[in-house]
């Protein structure tokens, strides 16, 4: 009984603590914006979204440039820049994202790849550089911990074929060029210094990269599970491609940075990967995917549990990405029907800010990203309801919140959370 008392207090008191200062759900729906196709409509504006819909009448809207006008932004540079990082001053390089969202271990001066398990024919002719989409935890730890002069390599099997790569040691660079091929028939390709800065730690680099990849082939392809792997009528995994180098240099945490605890929700490894570069907690979802088929009702439950502990939650939804770069109108128009029901329902009526936006925008019809601006609602006390009643890439170019930039997100919402710092006195 008076251990319950306690608690109860205590609870009181966190809460009297906090008074001041507000919380966030930021809900970024990958490749959300688009251009109308379909009757002259965009998957957005044809897709039923009461919820969201309400989420609109209820806040301020508008576009958002998430890079600046005209950039069309990769997912990794747009998560940055909508999460209060200037992409120009804090982008890594890929591959740092890929080792965080893999678990990997990562110091200042470590460099780390996006790497692909492969099928080459003793000519280094890329046969099927997904390997079939099958990885092999055992053929990625015979290659684990090698050594090349001074450097140690790690290497981890993420999804299907999919792997990160980590090197350590000294001068280290992550302006090298790509091994892999990006399409099958080519040969496998030299790794280069960069044109636009090239000196010793860019050819020792480009270097231990291409023995790596050497020796991969050499231990891969007469490794026993290669072998059974043959015998079964499946393309050998016999090679490791190395692409997107990064460089690890640490960056101020979103605490430090905002003041904020932040956490993160999501399937795919990419944001996760931006989320722990960037200090935030990454919370795992039982069921989220990072794609079409992913759990969003685990996701909404995971996000207000989320919001007990942290002051920020970024969810992070795939499946309309995919779509986009699929051409699939019907598939993203039904994505976002989903996050309606299955994710925004239950979440609408929490008591924080609820912004929903995406971190570019995919058209169905050119499958791939675009720079056209995606919309964003902010929906909480004190905003200026504006009159625009509907969410999608027209309705809310009218709203109050006129066309800002994705870096200009987080200071806004600081300002309402109460975290502002005024300029001047
Ligand atoms: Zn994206
Ligand atoms: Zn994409």
């Amino acid at each position: 009984m008076n251990t319950k008392i306690s608690v109860d207090k205590n609870k009181a008191k966190d809460k009297d603590k906090d008074k001041d200062k507000d919380k966030v759900i930021l809900l970024i729906c990958d490749g959300l914006g688009d251009r109308p196709s379909l009757g002259g409509k965009t998957p957005l504006q044809a897709a039923d979204t009461p919820f969201i819909d309400k989420i609109s009448e209820d806040g301020i809207n508008g576009l958002m440039d998430v890079i600046s006008p005209g950039i069309v932004p990769g997912s990794d540079t747009a998560h940055l820049a909508i999460l209060g990082y200037d992409p120009y001053k804090y982008y890594p390089g890929r591959g740092v994202f890929e080792a965080f969202g893999a678990d990997m271990e990562l110091h200042k001066g470590d460099v780390a790849f996006r790497a692909n398990f492969a099928t080459v024919d003793d000519k280094m002719r890329v046969i099927d550089r997904r390997a079939g989409r099958k990885g092999s935890k055992e053929l990625a730890e015979a290659l684990n911990g090698l050594e090349i002069e001074d450097i140690k390599i790690f290497l981890k099997n993420t999804t299907e074929h999919r792997c990160a790569v980590v090197m350590k040691g000294k001068n280290l660079s992550k302006y090298v060029s790509d091994v892999d091929t990006h399409e099958e028939g080519g040969i496998v390709k030299d790794c280069k210094p960069l044109t636009l800065k090239e000196g010793a730690d860019e050819r020792k680099t480009a270097g231990i990269v291409n023995e790596f990849v050497r020796m991969s082939y050499g231990i891969l392809n007469e490794h026993p599970v290669n072998e059974e792997r043959r015998r079964r009528g499946e393309p050998p995994a016999n090679i490791v491609l190395l692409r997107g180098a990064g460089s690890y240099e640490e960056v101020p945490s979103m605490k430090e940075r905002y003041g904020f605890g932040a956490a993160c929700i999501a399937g795919a490894s990419l944001y996760k990967g931006v989320a722990k570069y960037l200090g935030m907690d990454v919370v795992p979802v039982e069921g989220a995917t990072g794609k079409a088929d992913t759990n969003l009702n685990n996701k909404a439950e995971a996000a207000l549990h989320a919001l007990d502990e942290h002051d920020f939650v970024f969810v992070h939804v795939k499946g309309t990405d995919n779509s986009g770069h699929e051409g699939d109108f019907e598939g993203k128009r039904k994505m976002i029907s989903r996050i309606d029901k299955e994710l925004v329902a239950r979440i609408e009526d929490v008591d924080s800010y609820i912004i929903i936006t995406a971190d570019h925008s995919t058209p169905v019809s050119i499958k791939r990203h675009s720079s056209d601006p995606v919309p964003v609602v902010i929906k909480g006390d004190g905003v200026r309801k504006d009159g625009v009643n509907k969410f999608d890439e027209i309705s809310v170019a009218s709203g109050g919140l006129g066309r800002i930039r994705g870096i200009d997100l987080v200071p806004i919402l600081s300002d309402f959370m109460g975290y502002y710092k005024m300029y001047g006195t």
